[in-house]
């Protein structure tokens, strides 16, 4: 097959059907790759073809991407048959040209999301990510969407198998910060101009906590609006699973985002990572989804990837899961362990160092597949390029930002709570806001050819088109 579509001399190798114009623009294509691993071509507007909405490129996020790719272990690092290579990265290019193509994405199946999942060479997935990319530069124009987190309590009521605040934790301080100290942080956030700010804690669901929350959205609205943001700063939650009742009455204080991760779509997987009781139920969280879409909030989800036991068809059911779920924005990220929880702890006795910094690169690069499978899918959602993929690489939100995410959520907690907020290892250790923050941060979205957007809330246009019909 493949020496059909390559034949030795492909220079001179001439189509001749018309019905194979789109399988010689895969050909040019994979060619250049091969040929020049740095750049990408440029589809030139005279070729008539379907990748030529889909596929501009741009030099200086090329380059970033193409740089760090190539540095990356890789599991077929060894292979140096450019034939091999050629093949695999024509199956990755047909999946994703010749995909049918829908108002809001592309549509893929099951097989093909695991194909793209299983990329074992840097040139697979600089194909796979400068796709993407180009979606979210054209959907973006070229745009960064920031929101600052507030992680203003790390007291929880729940005890999930993985995660560093779990109420079964002894060894943290736990706090939750006052209104003047959460109203020092909005202030920040609204100099800066991000737009948009995250409040984030354990769950809690006592009546107490829900009324000092409602009080202190509506504080926040009240501080924040003026001529440039008529309805105040964007307010978006993320406080797990709340009834029907606390979530209406949060929209009304003012409300308009909510986050809440499904964690993995598959129920088996779901209830392996967190306790089986009432508690942790799968169905209350589907519930709760459901619920903010009738409330009309801009819902989110996500998974973690790389979690023990999950597979690719898991991730692929993940992503179909968003799909299906019609989602507006994507927080997901890495597994890390942490420490002080049943899942890092064991893993944390059962493996070496060195395993476990494998485990994470293998997780991080999926995480990147499954940002830019979802932007090939979803084009016009909110994909939020996590900071725990900077614990684990030092460019990790910026290679994500050139690979279909869009959003950075600098975190603003301040630093003398951000050691009680460890989810997982290394994270307070995240340096975000400081004096010359700004300067810091347009530094690093410029390396991926981007610029920061400020002063709006910048909703995913595939709300507001949503809102519109
Ligand atoms: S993941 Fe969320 S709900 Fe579960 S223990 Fe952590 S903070 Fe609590």
């Amino acid at each position: 097959m493949l020496s059909k579509i390559f034949p030795k001399n492909a220079k001179s190798f001439k189509l001749k059907q018309i019905n194979q114009k789109s399988m010689k623009i895969t050909k040019n294509l994979i060619t250049t790759i091969i040929q020049k691993p740095k750049r990408l071509p440029i589809i030139k507007p005279t070729h008539q073809n379907r990748t030529k909405r889909h596929f501009k490129t741009n030099q200086k996020t090329d380059d970033f991407l193409t740089e760090n790719l190539k540095k990356m272990e890789y599991k077929n690092k060894e292979e140096n048959d450019p034939k091999k290579i050629q093949k695999r990265v024509e199956e990755v290019t047909k999946i994703l040209i010749e995909s049918p193509k829908t108002e809001t994405g592309t549509k893929l199946k099951e097989n093909e999301i695991i194909r793209l999942l299983e990329n074992q060479t840097w040139q697979e997935d600089e194909y796979l990510f400068k796709f993407a990319d180009s979606i979210a530069r054209r959907v973006f124009d070229n745009k960064v969407y920031f929101r600052g987190i507030i992680e203003f309590s790390n007291i929880c009521q729940k005890n999930c198998f993985y995660c560093g605040i779990r109420k079964g934790n002894p060894y943290l301080k736990r706090f939750t910060m006052t209104r003047e100290e959460i109203l020092e942080c909005v202030d920040k956030i609204h100099k800066l101009n991000f737009g948009c700010l995250l409040l984030q804690s354990g769950e809690l669901t006592a009546t107490n906590r829900m009324d000092y929350l409602v009080d202190l959205i509506k504080e926040i609205k009240k501080m924040t609006t003026n001529e440039q943001y008529p309805q105040g700063i964007g307010v978006v939650l993320s406080l797990g699973e709340l009834s029907y009742s606390d979530l209406k009455r949060l929209k009304e204080a003012g409300a308009m985002r909510y986050l809440l991760r499904i964690e993995s779509s598959n129920r088996e997987l779901y209830e392996k990572i967190h306790p089986k009781n009432i508690n942790h139920s799968f169905d209350t969280r589907l519930q709760c989804l459901q619920d903010l879409r009738k409330l009309s909030y801009q819902v989110g989800t996500g998974v973690m990837i790389g979690i023990p036991d999950q597979t690719l068809k898991d991730l692929a059911n993940d992503v179909l899961f968003f799909k299906e779920m019609d989602i507006d924005m994507l927080g997901m990220g890495p597994y890390i362990p942490a420490k002080n929880t049943p899942m890092g702890d064991k893993i944390f006795q059962s493996k070496t160092h060195s395993e476990i910094q494998k485990d994470l690169l293998r997780s991080f690069q999926l995480t990147l597949r499954m940002y830019a499978i979802s932007r090939v899918m979803m084009n016009e959602i909110n994909i939020a390029s996590t900071t725990a993929l900077h614990a684990i690489h030092p460019f990790g939100r910026e290679i994500a930002l050139s690979s279909g995410a869009n959003v950075m959520m600098p975190i603003v907690t301040p630093q003398n709570f951000r050691e009680e907020y460890d989810l997982y290892d290394g994270k307070s250790k995240i340096d975000e806001i400081r004096d010359n923050y700004l300067i810091a941060s347009e530094k690093r979205v410029q390396r991926s050819g981007k610029s920061i957007k400020y002063g709006a809330w910048n909703n995913p246009p595939h709300f507001d088109k949503r809102q519109k019909n």
